[in-house]
């Protein structure tokens, strides 16, 4: 009996017949064609290998996008972040931002389909903030805020 376990998603490369090992971004080890089922991409929403996801998670200044302090006296931050995640039930928002309190996030995070709508959603949070400084935006507040 083989101790060999079959993954979930293993598929067979079309260009060289190798078997993808790591089905979850896509991409043949054998001869790095890309089958189109990548999991993750970069910041410019590009797919990528795991392997190099795994590389940029480890970079703040590539991870972390922008930061702000709308009020320094009453301790709340916004930080937006490319996560470079693509979940496996369709969404496709590989970028976050959160509203934090005391290095702790607070609310919900809202996600981003890509770099311009997260750094255009970062800007209007920030002004959210201003304007109702302790209240953290929701979904529906943010559209107050949002176009
Ligand atoms: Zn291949």
């Amino acid at each position: 009996m083989s101790e060999a376990t079959v993954p979930l998603y293993t598929t067979v490369c079309g260009t060289c017949n190798d078997r993808i090992r790591n089905p979850l971004d896509g991409f043949c080890h054998t001869c790095d064609t890309f089958t189109g089922t990548s999991h993750f991409v970069d910041v410019h929403n590009r797919p990528i290998t795991f392997e190099r996801w795994l590389e940029l998670r480890e970079d703040l200044h590539y991870r972390i996008l922008a930061e702000s302090v709308p009020n320094a006296a009453d301790g709340w931050g916004i930080r937006t972040c490319w996560t470079g995640q693509i979940d496996t039930w369709g969404s496709d928002l590989p970028f976050g931002t959160g509203v934090f309190r005391s290095g702790k996030v607070v609310g919900e995070l809202t996600m981003w389909r890509d770099l311009a709508a997260a750094l255009h959603g970062h800007t209007r949070i920030v002004s959210w903030m201003r304007l109702h400084p302790g209240i953290p935006p929701t979904r529906d507040t943010l559209a107050e805020v949002l176009p």
